[in-house]
């Protein structure tokens, strides 16, 4: 793990009272404060050090994209080294705002869908980077009157999250703690890397936060040809998984989702209908979240809604929680499996 932001403000506090590293680093999750500057209670000299030597915040927005119902933003933002990510904001009929982070500059899982794999890895993002992307959009509701306030956090815009394990525990941890998001508001999204959901099944750091599983096929073979990260007997592997998990976890809050992004021809048969019911039962304390597909550039086509309804209604039929996604943010790629890091227009900027 590299320097935490916490680490650096110790090290560039020694000499201080032990006091004033505490005060500097509440001090980043208040809402009232913009920069180092603003944080008051600090001498000014202190206050000049950690403006010359800590950003407040670890991304430079490049652009901020707003769609024409206000429902979803999307920011593009630059890290120290250049690097670029997106993160969106999503508003709900309550008026919640849920942030999708990214946890991976890129992503190495080359799902076939998805345009974020087609850029393929470039690195992992630290728990810092994660964070500051809902310390963004936090600030970013109060300062553009959005009316409102953060209360949600996915994990499942760009990267793998169990592929930057630590680093995403890291954030969690600060998520649930300083930054006061409950963790059953909170979903790690993953493919199933089943290394690191094995991982935290006996850690003792990972908070308990929400999971849910991309599965988009319930048959192994033409699961890896759209996901090719599937490993040998992936399916039975996850269901043995399940069942670990529900006994490490036995409340009901701890249920797992099951993603099915709904693609015509590819997963929307009436077998892989069958499939699914039979996978989701074997996994018992599942729901299964059917998502509408938003076109990525990669040749493959949403189901109709009939489609989505008919699977949605089958699935219930056979005794499956069942819900459909309420897809946001289509219309600016804003919306699953459509983040490249490459957002232009500049409607609203920071
Ligand atoms: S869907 Fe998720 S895991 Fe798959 S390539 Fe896209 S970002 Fe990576």
């Amino acid at each position: 793990m590299g320097t935490t932001r916490n680490r650096q403000i110790e090290i560039l506090f020694s000499g201080e009272p032990s006091f004033r590293a505490r005060q500097a680093q509440e001090a980043l999750f208040s809402p009232v404060f913009r920069s180092w500057d603003d944080v008051s209670s600090l001498p000014k000299s202190l206050r000049e050090r950690l403006t010359d030597a800590i950003p407040w915040n670890r991304f430079v927005p490049v652009s901020v994209l707003g769609n024409a119902r206000r429902d979803t933003w999307k920011a593009l933002l630059q890290a120290e080294d250049g690097a670029r990510i997106e993160a969106v904001l999503m508003r709900n009929s309550r008026g919640q705002f849920t942030v999708c982070v990214s946890t991976q500059v890129g992503c190495a899982m080359g799902c076939a869908f998805c345009a974020t794999g087609r850029l393929g890895m470039t690195r992992n993002l630290a728990a810092d980077e994660i964070v500051d992307q809902v310390r963004f959009f936090r600030e970013y509701v109060t300062d553009n009157s959005l009316d409102g306030e953060v209360t949600n956090v996915v994990l499942m815009g760009m990267g793998e999250p169990l592929a930057n394990y630590e680093e995403v525990r890291e954030a969690l941890l600060v998520l649930v703690g300083p930054m006061s998001v409950g963790p059953t508001r909170i979903t790690v999204s993953t493919v199933g890397i089943l290394p690191g959901l094995g991982r935290l099944l006996d850690d003792p750091e990972w908070p308990p936060v929400r999971l849910a599983i991309s599965l988009h096929c319930a048959d192994e073979e033409r699961r890896r040809k759209m996901m090719p990260s599937t490993a040998p007997g992936f399916l039975d592997e996850l269901a043995r998984w399940s069942d670990a998990y529900t006994k490490a976890f036995p409340e009901k809050r701890r249920h797992l989702t099951l993603e099915y992004v709904m693609l015509s021809g590819v997963n929307d048969t009436d077998r892989d209908l069958r499939n699914l019911a039979k996978l989701a039962r074997r996994m018992g304390r599942v729901r299964v979240n059917l998502i509408p597909y938003n076109a990525t550039g990669s040749g493959f086509v949403g189901s109709p809604f009939e489609t989505i309804s008919r699977f949605r209604d089958g699935l219930a039929r056979e005794g499956v929680t069942v819900t459909v996604r309420k897809s946001l943010g289509g219309d600016i790629a804003a919306a699953c499996g459509q983040l490249a890091g490459k957002t232009v227009r500049k409607e609203e900027e920071s």
